[in-house]
């Protein structure tokens, strides 16, 4: 392979993902940075990648790497979710398909205020593992968190999925009552971004 291609090869990554907004976000921090962004879509020979990990970490690096393993390139994925402390982390890594993946989270969370019910401790927290994959390198993940407390009942409209009863005390609101700059300037999932955002900067070689 010529020296331009061998270049050209190192730029393109793949965001292991099939939800189209994670993309379009993933794309807005790395065209910017050089990088020829492919999805799931490009590569319509890869076999479904189960999440069979135990933890988000686990999780995030089986999705990335898979994709590196078939095809050599460089791969970015993310896993997240809700831990609830008083339910022994549960949904976890489940969060998504957590009651059934068509169950509306307008059911979800009324489920969830349900089984609250007489249980003192209401912490929670948001996580989201980042991971990066890399032909003969380590996976490299970047994981964060946003403590929180369920609410007492839904707030706000914005936001998704569980974000109306995820209450953040530091601004008196739910996670669904925050604007979007609001709730990326504290997220789990704009935490990691940024971490992201900064090793590409630094030290992705
Ligand atoms: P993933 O796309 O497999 O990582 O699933 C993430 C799941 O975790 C989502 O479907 C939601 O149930 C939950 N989740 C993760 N982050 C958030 C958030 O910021 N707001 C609300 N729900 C979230």
């Amino acid at each position: 392979m010529v020296k331009r291609e061998m270049e050209d090869m190192e730029k393109i990554i793949v965001v292991a993902s099939g939800n189209m907004g994670k993309i379009r976000e993933f794309r807005e921090i790395l065209e910017p940075r050089g990088y020829i962004v492919k999805s799931m879509a490009d590569f319509p020979d890869m076999p479904e990648i189960e999440e069979t990990g135990k933890t988000f970490r686990e999780n995030a690096i089986i999705k990335a790497q898979a994709l590196t393993d078939r095809y050599g390139i460089m791969a970015v994925s993310d896993d997240s979710g809700l831990e609830i402390d008083a339910f022994g982390k549960k949904p976890g890594v489940e969060s998504a398909r957590w009651l059934g993946h068509d169950t509306s989270y307008d059911k979800k969370n009324q489920t969830v205020l349900e089984m609250m019910k007489g249980k003192e401790n209401r912490s929670c927290r948001y996580v989201c593992a980042i991971a990066v994959t890399r032909k003969d390198h380590d996976p490299v993940v970047f994981v964060d968190t946003v403590e929180c407390m369920i609410a007492n009942e839904p707030m706000g409209e914005n936001g998704f999925g569980y974000d109306p009863i995820v209450f953040y005390p530091p601004y008196g609101k739910t996670m669904a009552q925050m604007t979007k700059d609001e709730k990326n300037g504290i997220s789990h999932r704009g935490k990691a971004v940024r971490r992201l955002e900064s090793w590409l900067e630094n030290e992705a070689a």
